[in-house]
């Protein structure tokens, strides 16, 4: 009898206590896979190409973007990448391009080879 009682009451505990584990699992997952809430650029830093590297406000990775960074202008100028018309490389000129389709790079495990 008292065997038993304290077998479910364990049961009982360990459910419970699993069941917490994984809803707080959970939350702080989602709350650790926003880098900054709230912050539309990259952080300074960040590799270019990266999934971090990304323009959130012009949609065009950070690294690439010429109306955060006007200092990249010259270089897009300079390979012929450039839209005169809308200011913008031609790359990244979804006037020019409607079926232009710039993605964010996809977040991948910080394990690398
Ligand atoms: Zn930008
Ligand atoms: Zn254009």
């Amino acid at each position: 009898m008292r065997t038993t009682l304290i077998g479910i009451i364990m049961l009982a505990t360990l459910a419970t206590t699993g069941c917490e584990n994984k809803s707080s699992d959970k939350a702080s997952g989602t709350s650790s896979a926003v880098t900054a809430p709230g912050a539309k650029h990259a952080a300074v830093g960040v590799r270019p190409g990266s999934h971090a590297d990304w323009c959130g406000e012009h949609q065009v990775p950070e690294s690439m973007c010429t109306r955060c960074n006007p200092s990249l202008v010259a270089a897009f100028k300079a390979t012929g990448d450039w839209c005169v018309e809308h200011n913008l490389p031609e790359s990244q000129c979804l006037i020019c391009n409607p079926e232009l389709k710039i993605e964010r790079p996809p977040l991948t495990g910080a394990a690398k080879p």
